[in-house]
């Protein structure tokens, strides 16, 4: 049986592979969450919106510029930076998982790993059990699953090279740019994965 699915999906490197990666799997439909949420790199949601087309999957935005346009904050990170969001990652969740409710659909798929989980708490296992927790005690028929999160960018990017994902087509720079800063903190990660 095919089972229908929801990916939160940036047009990054992670989520890219894991959409590849249950594509070819054959055993799921995914439907492709986006975020946009007044992000300077804005070229992500490009890519992914392109990859949705080239892949003829469902793909739909949900707009959250009004609240978090004005929310990023800088952080450095040795010689790097990069740009969060305050709870960022648990609103998305959590609209995913409303999404999925809506239309009867058990799962959604998160794409964090071992590096995201390194300095962000809300790519951790932990996190991510808190937040099923939560919507079991809401009754709301909906998991979290999160397949890459014992695998590197490393390991990430062979099973995307195994599945021919053209990385060119993915985005990571959090820098706004037109082309890739390489110096920010998602360019290092990506440049080391890619290696
Ligand atoms: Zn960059």
């Amino acid at each position: 049986m095919v089972e229908p699915i929801i990916l939160l999906f940036s047009g990054g490197l992670d989520s890219t592979v894991l959409l590849y990666d249950l594509l070819h799997q054959k055993d799921c439909v995914p439907t492709c969450l986006l975020f946009d949420y007044g992000q300077r790199h804005i070229k992500e949601l490009t890519c992914a919106r392109a990859a949705c087309a080239e892949l003829n999957l469902e793909c739909r935005t949900v707009s959250l510029q009004s609240i978090f346009s004005t929310a990023q904050t800088f952080i450095m990170d040795g010689k790097s930076g990069s740009y969060i969001v305050p709870n960022r990652n648990m609103v998305f969740l959590s609209i995913a998982a409303a999404f999925a409710a809506s239309r009867e659909i058990k799962t959604v798929l998160y794409a964090c790993n071992l590096d995201d989980a390194e300095g962000f708490p809300d790519c951790r296992p932990a996190f991510v059990s808190s937040l099923n927790a939560s919507l079991k005690e809401a009754q709301v028929d909906v998991e979290i699953c999160i397949p890459y999160i014992s695998k590197t960018k490393k390991e990430i990017v062979a099973i995307g090279r195994d599945l021919r994902v053209n990385f060119d087509d993915t985005w990571s720079c959090y820098s706004g740019g037109l082309e890739p800063c390489g110096t920010c903190l998602a360019c290092k990660k990506r440049q080391e994965a890619l290696a």
